[in-house]
């Protein structure tokens, strides 16, 4: 559903009374457009250790404009902050103070990106107060800026180096436009292997790629992204959605499945799909999902079942079939649809909530058991996203939804649709057992 106030708000004299009144200012997003440079600007790179060397030569790599200093009057696109070096909360005051310093420079639609270490086992207090500040300080940061601005930051697992490929993916993506709803996160790199961003316009060509719950919403969104990437769709979905589900594969060329991902055939009959049409299978999205909210004081047995059945149960099964499959790629990822419910919780979605929190469970423990394989497992959990679901919703709650973030705004599929696809991607090898917020940083389970 359009958001009419974000259209009104940015409209002459409306912008002038909102900003008088003190109300929500929510702006377009910069989103992605093939043949736009990664960033609106300049990127200015901070850090006093080794490695701001060599993000610097990577950024130059990829063509853009890249300063350690800022020149004056400048306008800034983004600021790439490198701290993987601290052992010492003394060690930020110079470095954050400078950054501060620069935000007023940065345009609308800009970024601020850290690049540090998460506190391993064993390391010293002052080390892991220091790495762990700048969780907050980044957290807090991306509450401040406005004008579509994010801020983001890398987490190195010991032995990863800022020039790890999957540093440099991740790097990539939190700076363009493909990142435009995630917010105040973190991704956590775990290894250096697989490759880094490439110039192709469609780093998953040569994939097959299974999308389930395809006939419409954020799954149909999903086909056209990874089609768009270069991936072969394999669209899945129950037969009842045949007809939308045959348009949204005829779209990109692909095929369309009538599965019910509860039937206990469905792996096989997606596997056997994807084996005899295209030989196989690299990428499983797993994103049908349903809701059928009560309070638990008010739950049935039926609402509970079904929810954890398409939900979870589903995953779970399909999941053992395919990493237990040949057809299934050696270096396949696997990603899965779960929600900001399950990691905050919500009133009446008992259910779904428990749902959703088992699947981020679940993939942790896959990507434990995945490590060193080749093959990655990773969630997305949207917050509050505009689809048909949340055109539901009464008036209020909706409002107030869309607003209560820092972006002040709901989320598109296609942001969704993004972040699916860059974990899918060869460039993220490195990322796995994470779960990624694509939610504008709501202040609903913050
Ligand atoms: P949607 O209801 O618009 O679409 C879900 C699709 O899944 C439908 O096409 C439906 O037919 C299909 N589906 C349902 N049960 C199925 C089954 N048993 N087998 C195969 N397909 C089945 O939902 P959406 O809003 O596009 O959400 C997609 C995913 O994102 C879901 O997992 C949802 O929980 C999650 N999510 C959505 C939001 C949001 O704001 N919309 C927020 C957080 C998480």
């Amino acid at each position: 559903m359009a958001d009419t106030y974000l259209k009104f708000v940015n409209a002459q004299p409306f912008t002038r009374v909102a900003k008088a009144a003190g109300l929500p200012r929510p702006v377009p997003l910069r989103r992605y457009m093939q043949g736009e440079p990664i960033v609106p600007g300049p990127v200015l790179v901070l850090g006093r250790s080794s490695g701001t060397q060599a993000v610097s030569s990577t950024l130059l790599q990829w063509d853009l404009d890249v300063r350690r200093h800022m020149r004056p009057k400048e306008k800034l696109g983004a600021a790439v902050v490198i701290l993987d070096d601290l052992t010492h909360p003394a060690q930020l005051s110079d470095i954050f103070l400078e950054l501060g310093g620069l935000l007023r420079e940065l345009l609308p639609g800009g970024r601020v990106v850290t690049i540090s270490r998460p506190p391993a086992h064993g390391t010293p207090p002052e080390t892991a107060a220091a790495q762990r500040a700048v969780e907050g300080m980044l957290r807090s940061l991306a509450k401040e800026l406005r004008g579509g601005a994010t801020a983001n930051g890398i987490l190195l697992d010991a032995g990863v180096d800022v020039t790890g490929h999957s540093v440099s993916a991740a790097l990539e993506f939190l700076l363009s436009g493909k990142s435009a709803y995630v917010d105040g996160q973190f991704i956590t790199v775990g290894h250096s292997e697989g490759v880094g961003p490439t110039d192709s316009a469609t780093p998953l060509s040569g994939r097959t790629a299974v999308v389930t719950g395809a006939a419409r919403g954020i799954g149909a969104e999903i086909v056209q992204v990874l089609r768009r990437d270069g991936a072969q769709i394999i669209a899945v979905d129950v037969p009842a959605a045949g007809e939308h589900l045959a348009r949204v594969a005829n779209d990109v060329g692909g095929t369309a499945l009538q599965v019910d991902v509860t039937a206990p055939d469905a792996a096989e009959r997606i596997l056997h799909h994807a084996a005899t049409r295209y030989g196989g299978l690299d990428i499983m999205v797993h994103n049908a999902g349903i809701t059928r909210d009560r309070l638990l004081a008010n739950m049935d047995a039926a609402r509970w079942n079904s929810v954890m059945a398409v939900n979870l149960e589903s995953q779970l099964r399909i999941n053992v079939q395919l990493l237990g499959s040949p057809d299934f790629s050696a270096d396949g990822s696997i990603v899965c649809l779960a929600s900001t419910s399950g990691i905050a919780g919500n009133r009446g979605q008992t259910n779904y909530a428990a749902s959703k929190a088992g699947v981020i469970g679940m993939v942790r423990a896959t990507a434990e058991a995945l490590a060193g394989s080749g093959r990655t497992i990773n969630a997305v959990a949207p917050g509050f996203i505009e689809t048909d679901m949340t055109a539901k919703m009464p008036f209020a709650t909706r409002e107030v939804a869309r607003r209560l973030s820092s972006l002040q705004q709901g989320g598109l599929p296609l942001d969704v649709a993004e972040v699916v696809s860059f974990l899918a991607s060869p460039g993220a090898a490195g990322i796995s057992g994470q779960a990624l917020r694509v939610c504008g940083q709501n202040l609903v389970g913050a």
